[in-house]
């Protein structure tokens, strides 16, 4: 890395959208960090507020922004982030500005365009080029625009610095072969590419041997997992194979699709201990015309089936949903029988969208897009309705014990009553009060588990308070707790700035 001061020059990662871009942007700060650069110090307020929308530089030379395209507005929230941006950069000569994710890979050198002030833009098949695109881009003093048509690397294959000790995520696959018609993803992420089951099993082992506990799998559509090497029943038996490794003790998966969706998924979920309680079932919409029109090929009655058959073999799980409102052409009829299978499918929370159309997806270019006003009225019914069933489901968890697994700065203070949150097996978000006695040196860390009971539920978080009352409360120390504290004692030790996540790794073999 070209610099010319002795101190290392610092990074901020800023990461919009889903699960993919979260992992993303641990291979960006992982690259960052093997490339010298070291994290910029952020402090809690810093990052309540960047949650909020502000993109705020903190004192970093390099900010990266880790861009969506599937969410309403993003455009324009990426270029009122830059603007902000601009005037810190002013007050701050060398300081650089990377632009990677989605929206970089679709507007390409339309963001230099438009913000001359930033450095570098790169896409979704080459994020191994950031750190020499920001030395060139210093040497040449001029923006670089790297874009990429298909997957150079494989991200697994980078250097990754995970966000968390105890929770980690691991690829199965990128892309995407569906043609959903109001959906970006295929055009800017590409076809769907399957890592080998050996190299994801050996991922999630050497994740699992630096303390995590958990770990999540990520796909586009992890049902269609192994079509491309000619095994269908790829994923059900990743899933049961992944689930025997040593020292894990919680998996999940996201995104399956209604569509591909197979017993030999529920049959290996039941039957894998570890596999939680849970599944995202996107829905989309309740309308069977409306569904067609999408182009997603089944059909709300074999989405409730799916429901029913997960729900036979695994009584507890939690069904969660993205639902889409106002795609073109939805009539108060389309919406109706959304809302008819909302009740019936009782999810225990949905993703709710306002239909918002991709330049470049068939669906944008429909006649009849539904008015703002009727999407936003229907999306209040939606919301309304969703939110009753959550808070009923949530309510029907009262009494029973939960294992939450404590996250890291979730602690919450209530009154008197100090809180630590997490995820319960089938993921619902849980506050659990520590009770008096229970001093620093006893109360869980994160990655630690506790056990308690419910004694509260509300539309999206339920409460645990029995250790307060002399019931139940019991704290498991873990590996990953001890992970942790590791890399936070770390941290200190070497002045660090950042959360007590994993250190630098190199990325995993490729195969390929
Ligand atoms: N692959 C996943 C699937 O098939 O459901 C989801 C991928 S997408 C990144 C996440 C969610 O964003 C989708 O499930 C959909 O509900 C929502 N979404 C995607 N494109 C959208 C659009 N143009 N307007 C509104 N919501 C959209
Ligand atoms: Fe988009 Fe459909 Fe693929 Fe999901 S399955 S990423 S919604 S095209």
């Amino acid at each position: 890395m070209t610099t010319t001061t002795t101190r290392p020059r610092s990074y901020l990662v800023r990461t919009m959208g889903c699960q993919m871009n979260v992992h993303d942007s641990e291979r960006l700060a992982g690259m960052l960090e093997a490339a010298g650069y070291v994290p910029a110090a952020t402090d809690a307020l810093a990052e309540e507020r960047a949650r909020a929308g502000d993109t705020l530089a903190e004192g970093a030379d390099i900010v990266v922004l880790n861009t969506c395209s599937v969410r309403e507005n993003a455009a324009d929230r990426l270029f009122g982030n830059l603007g902000q941006l601009a005037s810190i950069k002013r007050g701050r000569p060398g300081m650089q500005i990377a632009v990677g994710g989605c929206l970089a890979q679709h507007l390409r050198d339309g963001i230099v365009e438009r913000a001359p002030w930033v450095d570098v833009v790169f896409g979704t098949h080459n994020l191994d080029v950031l750190p020499a695109l920001l030395d060139r881009a210093r040497h040449n003093a001029a923006a670089q625009v790297e874009i990429e048509e298909a997957l150079k690397v494989f991200p697994s294959t980078l250097p990754s610095k995970r966000e968390s000790a105890y929770a980690a995520w691991v690829s199965i696959s990128v892309g995407c072969n569906n043609t959903c018609t109001f959906c970006i993803v295929p055009t800017l992420r590409g076809k769907e590419r399957d890592r080998r089951p050996p190299d994801v099993l050996a991922e999630i082992e050497a994740v699992v041997a630096q303390g995590a506990i958990e770990v999540t799998l990520l796909g586009q559509n992890v049902n269609s997992y192994g079509v491309s090497f000619g095994d269908r029943g790829a994923f059900a038996k990743l899933l049961a194979t992944a689930g025997r490794t040593p020292g894990l003790e919680r998996l999940r998966f996201t995104s399956p699709h209604p569509a591909a969706f197979t017993d030999d998924v529920i049959a290996a979920m039941a039957t894998t201990p570890t596999v939680m309680p849970q599944l995202h079932m996107p829905l989309q919409s309740g309308s069977d015309r409306i569904l067609r029109a999408m182009r997603r090929s089944y059909r709300s009655q074999r989405f409730l089936g799916i429901l029913e058959r997960v729900r036979q073999a695994i009584p507890h799980a939690a069904i969660t949903t993205d639902i889409i409102v106002g795609f073109p052409g939805e009539t108060e009829e389309d919406f109706a029988d959304t809302l008819r299978v909302v009740s019936e499918a009782r999810f225990a929370s949905a993703f709710t969208f306002k239909y918002s159309p991709r330049p470049g997806t068939p669906a944008a270019d429909l006649p009849d897009q539904v008015p703002d006003d009727v999407v936003a009225e229907r999306y209040g019914r939606l919301i309304e309705l969703q939110e009753r069933i959550s808070t009923e489901e949530n309510q029907r968890q009262v009494g029973t014990t939960v294992d939450v697994l404590v996250a890291e700065g979730g602690g919450r203070k209530d009154g008197d009553t100090a809180r630590v949150t997490g995820r319960a097996a089938d993921n619902r978000l849980v506050h659990v009060a520590l009770p008096a006695h229970v001093g620093p040196e006893e109360a869980p860390r994160p990655g630690d588990m506790v056990r308690a009971e419910v004694t509260h539920g509300a539309p999206f978080h339920l409460l645990a308070d029995s250790g307060l009352r002399g019931g139940t409360f019991e704290v498991r120390r873990t590996r990953a707790g001890d992970a942790w504290q590791r890399a936070r004692d770390g941290a200190h030790d070497h002045g660090g700035a950042a959360g007590a996540g994993g250190t630098v790794r190199l990325g995993m073999p490729r195969v390929r």
